[in-house]
């Protein structure tokens, strides 16, 4: 087990990404503090972790509200007394084309997906400085780089998670935390499934790979990322997509 000892805080680990890294990271030895907004759903995320011989804690919080990140952190400090590694990977979609592209539409993708990053980032960052250490990981996606028609408030937040994961790595290089960014393609999880089967099977056709990514594989890179194996990688894109951007 690489990561026995150390403490996660996974946001969204209720579902999809979040919850293959949460049992990844488990099962590498890491103790957990989830959250989600849905209760329901991290609480038995939790409860699964629990019931497999994880340490977790699960706090139902929204990444976009900076006081209820603040308690995130605080619970987890007071749980297991430290935070080693970060996962920021709480996402949604709201799709559109700008010309209908509502203010809301706009706003609640910003604030979750880039907002957010910058709330829990900023939240870890007092315990890991204290440390002088720790590992943050940004989910971005390969449409940060690509572009893609219909979401330009997606792709605008992805591309900003690049920035500041560049611009967090500098910032704190010097006290052994590293923060990378890991860009998946097109995992099958409801965040996909919510595409339009149509619209699955033409991008799958332009996969090399010829198949949508799981959960599990996007997992592995973040639990790499993690672990001491990855101490001199840093402000980096890592990217996962079967090809279809290279
Ligand atoms: P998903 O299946 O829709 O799961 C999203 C998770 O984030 C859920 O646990 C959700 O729980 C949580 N969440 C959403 N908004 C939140 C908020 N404001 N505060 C706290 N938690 C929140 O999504 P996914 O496909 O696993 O995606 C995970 C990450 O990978 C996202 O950042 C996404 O943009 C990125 N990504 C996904 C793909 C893909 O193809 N699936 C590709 C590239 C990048 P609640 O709804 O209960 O809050």
């Amino acid at each position: 087990m690489t990561l026995h000892g150390k403490v996660a805080v996974v946001t969204g680990g209720s579902r999809g990404i979040g919850r293959a890294v949460a049992c990844a990271l488990a099962r590498e030895g890491a103790a957990l503090t989830l959250c989600a907004r849905d209760r329901v759903a991290l609480e038995k995320a939790a409860a699964e972790l629990e019931a497999s011989g994880a340490q977790v804690l699960a706090i139902q919080a929204d990444v976009a509200q900076a006081p209820q990140v603040e308690q995130v952190v605080e619970g987890c400090l007071e749980r297991f007394g430290s935070v080693d590694i970060l996962v920021n990977n709480a996402g949604i979609t709201r799709d559109n084309l700008l010309l209908r592209m509502k203010d809301e539409e706009w706003e609640a993708v910003l604030s979750t997906n880039l907002k957010g990053v910058f709330h829990c980032t900023r939240a870890v960052l007092r315990p890991m400085l204290k440390q002088r250490g720790g590992r943050i990981i940004n989910l971005t996606s390969v449409v940060g780089v690509m572009g893609n028609a219909g979401q330009a408030n997606y792709v605008a937040a992805k591309a900003g998670i690049i920035g500041l994961t560049k611009a967090a790595a500098k910032e704190v290089a010097s006290r052994g935390i590293t923060v990378n960014a890991v860009a998946p393609g097109f995992i099958e999880t409801d965040m996909t499934h919510a595409l339009d089967p149509g619209r699955q099977e033409e991008i799958r056709s332009k996969i090399p790979l010829g198949r949508f990514g799981t959960p599990e594989e996007v997992a592995e890179l973040v639990v790499f990322l993690a672990s001491d194996r990855a101490a001199y990688i840093t402000g980096q894109v890592l990217h996962i997509n079967g090809g279809l951007w290279m």
